[in-house]
């Protein structure tokens, strides 16, 4: 008799900003197995931000041990898990010597502000203002090129290995591959379009690097060393994982972490949106094959390219997101886990006139302001730590609907819904004020893993697991929870005009 057909199974390397994850999904993406790791976070000085990159690939090398382990438990094979895909914070620079594979410097992650100074002076040099038409990204201390002029710069090895030729820059996910490949050796040396395209080397519309991009950035080509760009789906181009319980398993997908979420949320067709709320919050909203340039502080980015046929979208960034929660379990110690926000905010009914602008590391989209620094307006007598709570929220909620004002502008379109995933959106009370401050309903899926997925997808798709987009419409679909806006245009105009205004009023805050 034929033998019973083997079921299937994808990995999932999620490397994020504050954890390393693997998960491993089955056809109807429902993870079954995952391990997770926090690794350590450096802040060597205000506006610093750092991780270690070996440590990262440990991380990842602990996670598929753990997650294969329990998912052996559960009877299945190791054997049955038939690629495995990457997704990864995006714009940490992480720089390493070509001869040895060492890194030569901590990753430079990217809510780091170390390099503002150096962002000014590029944005007075001739031809800045024609970036944005060419790499989607407006000049700011976010994309990979600041952090690793900054590096080459200042890093005495960081020069050195550039001089000789010898300097391998990639974003996260870069390292990861050519790590997990067994580095020098192979010199696997890859990136995707969607990683790729946040270090502003890369032109938008061709997914080829642009010489005059590398020319304003005055890089010498013979000097640096950048990642091939191939498909952020591809059965061979990433390599093999080459030790390990998973050794010999194909990498065959690659997207970084937004993309992934927009592609593990399904948002295939233009017109399509999702907001992440992790460390920061990024909303992408699906534009199509042809690339549209923001002229309302959006960024333009690669969705993802699977066939050949990339896709792209218009971006909104948030830097800080659920680290303002984090925040205050740390520094302020007004809870001990973050899963205590909504419980705190819940000790009163609003925020009693406070609002927080948490611009830690600046604002981002589409305020675009390097120099705001976090501010709390508002105080007085009466203020307890539950309204500082309901305000740390609702700043992540106004700047979401600053980035949906923006994308209606650009666009043309007013979004329907809002899909949402990350940590922060187990908040029932965050995500009923997001309703309310957008004045749309918010989707929230019970499988939050959704940036997981997206890069499961992008392995699987390459490997046969799913053949069309028209069959992942069956995947995670279970138990969608909505939230629809309880209050009316009136007051959420009269609640965004306040906010707007401490917006302008905490600019220029960190100028010298
Ligand atoms: P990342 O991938 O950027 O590391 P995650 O999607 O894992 O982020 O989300 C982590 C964030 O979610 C943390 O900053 C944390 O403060 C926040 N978070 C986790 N659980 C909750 C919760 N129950 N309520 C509110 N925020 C939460």
């Amino acid at each position: 008799a034929p033998l019973a057909q083997e079921e299937s199974f994808v990995g999932s390397i999620d490397q994020g900003t504050t954890s390393t994850r693997f998960l491993i999904f089955n056809k109807d993406g429902e993870p079954v197995a995952s391990h997770q790791i926090e690794f350590k976070q450096f802040y060597p000085q205000p506006g610093w931000h750092e991780h270690d990159p070996t440590e990262i690939i440990e991380s990842v090398n602990q996670c598929i041990e753990g997650a294969v382990k329990a998912f052996e438990q559960q009877g299945h094979s190791a054997r049955s898990i038939k690629a495995v895909g990457i997704t990864n914070q995006r714009e940490t620079t992480v720089v390493w010597d070509k001869q040895t594979g060492e890194p030569l410097y901590n990753a430079i992650v990217w809510t780091d502000t170390r390099h503002q100074n150096l962002v000014r002076k590029l944005k007075a040099r001739l031809g800045a203002e024609q970036l944005q038409a060419l790499c989607g990204l407006p000049l700011s201390t976010y994309p990979s090129v600041g952090k690793l002029l900054w590096m080459i710069e200042n890093v005495k090895e960081v020069s050195a290995a550039y001089e000789a030729g010898n300097l391998c820059f990639g974003t996260v996910d870069a390292w990861l591959v050519y790590k997990l490949n067994g580095g020098p050796k192979k010199n696997i040396f890859v990136s995707d379009p969607s990683n790729a395209s946040r270090t502003m080397f890369m032109n938008i519309h061709t997914l080829k690097y642009d010489e005059s991009l590398l020319d304003f950035f005055r890089f010498d080509m013979n000097k640096l060393n950048l990642p091939e760009i191939v498909r952020s789906s591809h059965p061979t181009a990433y390599g093999k994982l080459t030790t390990g319980i998973l050794s010999g398993v194909s990498i065959a997908g690659c997207l970084g972490d937004q993309s992934a979420a927009l592609v593990g949320q399904k948002g295939f067709s233009p017109g399509r949106a999702k907001n992440t709320y992790g460390t920061g919050c990024f909303l992408l909203y699906n534009v199509g094959d042809k690339p549209v340039i923001s002229t309302n502080g959006l960024l333009t980015t690669v969705a993802y390219d699977f066939d050949g046929k990339p896709q792209y979208a218009l971006e909104g960034s948030i830097a800080v997101a659920g680290s303002s929660i984090k925040f205050l379990q740390n520094n302020f110690g007004f809870i001990e886990g973050s899963s205590q926000i909504s419980t705190l905010a819940a000790t009163v009914p609003d925020n009693g006139g406070v609002t927080f602008v948490t611009a830690f590391s600046g604002l981002f989209a589409p305020y675009w302001m390097d120099d705001a620094r976090g501010t709390i307006f508002g105080i007085t007598a009466y203020t307890q730590k539950g309204h500082v709570a309901r305000a740390t929220l609702e700043a992540t909620c106004f700047q979401t609907k600053a980035i949906l004002d923006s994308m209606q502008k650009d666009s043309g379109h007013a979004l329907a819904e809002l899909a949402v995933d990350g940590g922060m959106t187990n908040s029932d009370l965050c995500m009923q004020t997001q309703a309310d401050l957008i004045g749309i309903p918010v989707e929230r899926p019970r499988m939050l893993e959704t940036t997981a997925l997206g890069a499961a997808i992008a392995a699987g798709f390459a490997v046969g697991v799913w053949e069309t987009f028209d069959e992942l419409k069956n995947v995670n679909t279970t138990g969608v929870t909505t939230f629809t806006p309880k209050i009316d245009a009136d007051e959420r105009n009269k609640k965004f005009a306040r906010w707007e205004k401490a917006v302008k009023m905490c600019k220029g805050w960190a100028e010298d």
